[in-house]
């Protein structure tokens, strides 16, 4: 007989074993020899291995394989709020392993986590009227992007099939939300985007804001360049939606400029096109409200949300439905005989297990209260960095911010992209015991939403030291 893995004599087998004793693994090159990393330069990964091995967490902190502490100022990927060790959660999971490990939704079957979560997410959505269940945020951009098509096709207008989205957005990494994603990067020989996605301009009035326009002269302009974009592309016969996130997260943290919401849902409205929110980093509190639309007076037709939902302990996602939208669904269905849309995972017992425990917590601990208790101590301090010599901009919006470095302060002069000064600031930071995510040269902070005031000052005095020493390196 052989070892059904290895193909060897059992004997052999057990002189090979596939674990490698503790002691003496050298992670850095079992790192770089196997894993395939998401995200990540592979021919720089190929020679030096990964930037940092993370071996636990506690509370807003990550330890990393020499015991050294990091302040994770990212909440990992914008999604930790609760911080690393939240012991309900774990609790809640291992229970839910226990009483049903698994089980799937397809056909009309149910379990309570999930119709338990679907209710407590309408209870705080209550404009929406059904909750769909992913495992990711590019999962349900994609089932969005499936929606709006079938939700079109039910209504026999077949040509209305045009999703706009905006230059700089992040809406994930699938094909779809891919498209979406109006990031080059993300693009660029993926034979992305497909067809029938368009993007509009990314609204960030310090970058492009004209000389002497106010804000809300930039708003009406981004407006009115949209409605071009739109008449252009058929207007209400071909065009079936927008989607935009509160805040643009990966394309740098930028906040619209004022009243650029209510131009922007004028015409979609006037061209009879769907909203969709993707509130994957803004929803659960980040902004200061539950969903960053409340914060910013967006009113969604489809909400998409991840990450803070199932605090990342377990991957999910979800897609919340306005009525208006799922009776449609209902229709086409009929049709159908089904509504052949689904996953495998699509709203897995234990992720929903751990996502109702984060929503009790969210509650009994007034959660979006301490939010908005501790963000004036975190943007007033965190206003004192535009008086830094690297530093153009300070901008964001509740627990999410960024800081962007400039070659000249005046001029808003960019470093050349080669340099790599934001990534710069980014290992510094990183000696510093700083976890911080460097998009160009914008240094994003999104810290854990459980972070106390005297940690948000740790964490800032960390980023200070590493803007300093970038400077000394800039110089
Ligand atoms: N939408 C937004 C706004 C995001 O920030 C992200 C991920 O960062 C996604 C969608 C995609 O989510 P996922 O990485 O879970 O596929």
């Amino acid at each position: 007989t052989t070892d059904s893995a290895t193909g060897a004599a059992p004997s052999q087998a057990r002189q090979k074993p596939l674990i490698r004793d503790e002691k003496k693994r050298d992670s850095k090159t079992i790192a770089r020899s196997y894993h395939l990393p998401p995200t990540t330069n592979l021919s720089t990964h190929d020679i030096t291995g990964p930037t940092l091995h993370v071996q636990k967490g506690n509370g807003i902190y990550i330890y990393d394989d020499e015991g050294k502490e990091y302040i994770e100022g990212m909440s990992g990927l914008w999604n930790v709020s609760l911080g690393f060790s939240e012991k309900r959660l774990v609790e809640a999971a291992t229970k839910q392993l226990n009483e049903l490990p698994y089980y799937h939704l397809f056909s009309a079957k149910a379990h309570d986590p999930a119709i338990d979560l679907a209710e407590g997410l309408i209870k705080i959505a209550p404009w929406a009227s059904k909750v769909f269940f992913a495992n990711s945020g590019s999962e349900a951009n994609d089932t969005v992007v499936k929606m709006v098509w079938y939700y079109n096709n039910a209504l026999d207008r077949p040509k209305k099939k045009k999703i706009f989205s905006r230059i700089k957005a992040y809406h994930g990494i699938a094909v779809g939300s891919g498209s979406l994603t109006g990031i080059p990067k993300n693009h660029a020989d993926f034979d992305l985007p497909i067809k029938n996605i368009y993007h509009t301009s990314c609204p960030h009035y310090y970058r492009y804001g004209r000389e002497g326009e106010s804000e809300e002269e930039y708003a009406t302009r981004l407006a009115e360049e949209f409605e071009k974009m739109v008449v252009e592309q058929g207007g209400a016969e071909e065009c079936a939606a927008f989607i935009a996130e509160p805040v643009l997260g990966a394309g740098g943290v930028i906040v619209p400029p004022k009243t650029y919401y209510a131009k922007m849902q004028a015409i979609v409205k006037k061209y009879d096109m769907l909203w969709i929110d993707d509130e994957v980093i803004c929803g659960f509190g980040r902004l200061g409200d539950m969903w960053g639309a409340e914060t910013l007076d967006i009113k969604p037709d489809i909400l998409v949300s991840s990450k803070a939902i199932s605090n990342a302990y377990l991957p999910l996602s979800c897609v919340m439905v306005a009525d208006n939208v799922y009776q449609v669904l209902v229709t086409q269905s009929k049709k159908h005989g089904v509504f052949a849309h689904g996953f495998t995972g699509s709203g897995h017992p234990v992720a929903c297990a751990v996502a109702l425990e984060v929503l009790k917590i969210y509650e009994e601990r007034a959660i979006v209260q301490h939010v908005k208790d501790v963000v004036p101590h975190f943007w007033e301090k965190l206003k004192t960095f535009e008086g830094h010599p690297l530093v153009g901009e300070v901008r964001g919006i509740g627990l999410i911010a960024a800081l962007e470095c400039v070659k000249d302060k005046a001029t808003k002069e960019a470093f050349d992209a080669g340099l790599g000064v934001g990534a710069k600031v980014a290992e510094f930071a990183q000696t510093h015991g700083l976890i911080v995510r460097n998009l160009g040269d914008s240094i994003a902070l999104c810290p854990p939403l459980i972070i106390t005031e005297a940690q948000i000052d740790e964490l800032l005095s960390r980023l200070s030291k590493a803007l300093d020493d970038t400077l000394e390196w800039v110089k």
